[in-house]
């Protein structure tokens, strides 16, 4: 089953309870946004799905292709075919985003007992596959010698984070505020990045992680969760997210108060 399906999922930080039994499920094929204000938890459940050692999981399960992915490492994650784009990417130093990205497609492609000689993606079609991707993203070839994310702007970063995602082409893919400190052209860009790539990938399920509506606009979702307090307050569809830009978070967080 390639769904993703979170269940009663609760997780702490520093002793502190972030998430309190979230459940939701992303379908693939589907484009699901998460929308809510902050402090509600995307980030602790985006960092939570990708295996951060620093957020602690008290309760649940999330099941993706017959695996409680919580049970996996990281890594496994990443090979069963889950990305994350971060909201804050990091810089790594002496690591040029074009090795950087060879090796994540490397160790997606490495097999137990196999040679990693033998299974490594040939460097001609690395090189074609790279340059295509980045041309398609608007992205200089400059970058593929420069270091990862260092001295790289905002919207630099999100871009490559794009390319990365372009590149090893994940089953399941999630965008932790995308669409924070880019402006409307940066924006459109990383928009028509996800795009094109759902348009090649239609199996793919995409969960977008986001405050505002404004991205909504570009990548336009089927299902809308709203994450209030740790907890999933409110499904629709797109006019959901219409609600919200038009009513802000407090009419929903009243409802919720009073129910
Ligand atoms: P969102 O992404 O929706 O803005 P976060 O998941 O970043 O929300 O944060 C949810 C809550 O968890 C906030 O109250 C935040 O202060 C707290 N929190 C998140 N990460 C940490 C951390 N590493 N250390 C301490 N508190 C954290
Ligand atoms: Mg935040
Ligand atoms: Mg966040």
């Amino acid at each position: 089953n390639s769904d993703l399906v979170i269940k009663d999922l609760r997780v702490s930080v520093e002793d502190k309870e972030i998430l309190k039994g979230v459940n939701l499920t992303v379908k693939a094929g589907t484009i699901h946004a998460i929308m809510g204000p902050n402090g509600s938890g995307k980030s602790t459940l985006a960092y939570t799905l990708m295996g951060h050692p620093g957020y602690t999981v008290t309760g649940g399960e999330v099941w993706y292709r017959d695996h409680n992915i919580l049970e996996l490492e990281p890594d496994e994650r990443s090979k069963l075919g889950l990305f994350l784009a971060f909201q804050y990417p990091v810089a790594i130093p002496g690591v040029t985003v074009a090795n950087f990205l060879r090796a994540a497609i490397n160790a997606h492609r490495a097999e137990e007992g196999k040679d990693p000689k033998e299974t490594a993606i040939p460097m001609a079609q690395f090189r074609k596959q790279l340059r295509e991707q980045m041309a398609a993203l608007g992205i200089d070839e400059s970058f593929a010698r420069r270091y990862l994310n260092e001295g790289f702007s905002g919207g630099e970063k999100k871009r490559i984070e794009i390319l990365q995602m372009a590149m090893l082409e994940p089953s399941m893919a999630i965008m932790d505020e995308t669409d924070s400190g880019l402006d409307i052209d940066a924006l459109k860009i990383v928009a028509q990045g996800v795009n094109t790539l759902y348009a090649q990938h239609p199996e793919m399920g995409v969960l977008v992680i986001t405050h505002y509506q404004r991205l909504l606009n570009y990548i336009k979702p089927h299902f809308v969760s709203v994450l209030m307090d740790g907890r999933i307050v409110r499904e629709g569809g797109p006019e959901l997210a219409l609600e919200l830009e038009e009513k802000g978070y407090d009419f929903l967080r009243e409802e919720v108060a009073s129910a």
